[in-house]
């Protein structure tokens, strides 16, 4: 039985105001909601912050990003060294705003990837295709060789501690969010390369959906089988919605 995930990933947003406001009321009204593990991923420099504010709630701290080096000459990095260090258990990897916006390639997330599990960080490695991808018929060659550079690179044994997030590049962002039978239909061939390597792995591997993941497509998104919780963007800003996001995991 995989337990879900939701992740809220903040982007680059907040201030230290609205960040204490958003944690009082997720740690007021997710504490204790055992059948799904909740996440938030703050930027960076306000990670001691929301640690502190998360205290012994059970609500999990990862980082949006990490650096493939522990420690030295690489100004403005973040070591994974250093994420555990502030408390962080997960970190986002790969997503594509790194690969669209930075530039990140499929190497430099598998090393990234590697660097963060040698931290005991557990990487949430987002895959996912473009609309024109998509259009093209090409979505699982897409998401496919996003996975298997991470597979190939790492060996499968290391996705037992790390999880998967297939994010349509169309969907994040933009309101229009996958059928769940369109969900449903790439998680279960992310599934089914990953048992190319591992059927034990890929039974165990938690695959989250993100891309305009709201309150009200939620519970139909998480009721796919092969939909193991979200990665929310947008909508975790939002305290009211990304509870009730996590209500619908803990349902599912
Ligand atoms: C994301 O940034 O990972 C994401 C899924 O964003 P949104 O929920 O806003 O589409």
């Amino acid at each position: 039985m995989r337990k879900a995930i939701v992740a809220g990933n903040w982007k680059m947003n907040g201030n230290r105001e609205s960040i204490t406001q958003l944690m009082e009321a997720l740690v007021a009204e997710l504490n204790g909601l055992d059948a799904v593990e909740t996440l938030v991923c703050p930027p960076a420099v306000y990670l001691s912050q929301v640690k502190g504010l998360i205290g012994n709630a059970s609500i999990a701290l990862g980082a949006q990003n990490a650096s493939q080096f522990e420690s030295g000459a690489y100004t403005g990095e973040n070591s994974p060294v250093m994420l555990k260090d502030l408390g962080c258990e997960y970190v986002i990897l790969g997503h594509s705003e790194r690969r669209a916006i930075f530039g990140e390639t499929d190497q430099e997330i598998a090393e990234k990837f590697k660097a963060a599990l040698e931290n005991q960080l557990v990487p949430v490695l987002c895959v996912g295709e473009t609309l024109e991808q998509r259009e093209a018929g090409d979505t699982m060659v897409v998401v496919g060789s996003q996975l298997r550079a991470v597979l190939d690179a790492c060996g499968v044994e290391s996705f037992k501690q790390a999880v998967v997030a297939y994010e349509p590049v169309w969907a994040i962002g933009t309101g229009k969010t996958a059928t769940p039978e369109q969900a449903q239909e790439v998680h279960e061939a992310v599934r089914a390369i990953v048992a190319e390597y591992s059927a034990e792995v890929a039974s165990g591997l938690r695959i989250l959906y993100g891309g305009s993941v709201n309150a009200v497509n939620a519970a139909e998104l998480f009721a796919n089988p092969d939909v193991d919780g979200g990665l929310v963007g947008g909508a975790s800003l939002k305290p009211n919605d990304f509870i009730a996001i996590c209500r619908a995991a803990a349902e599912a």
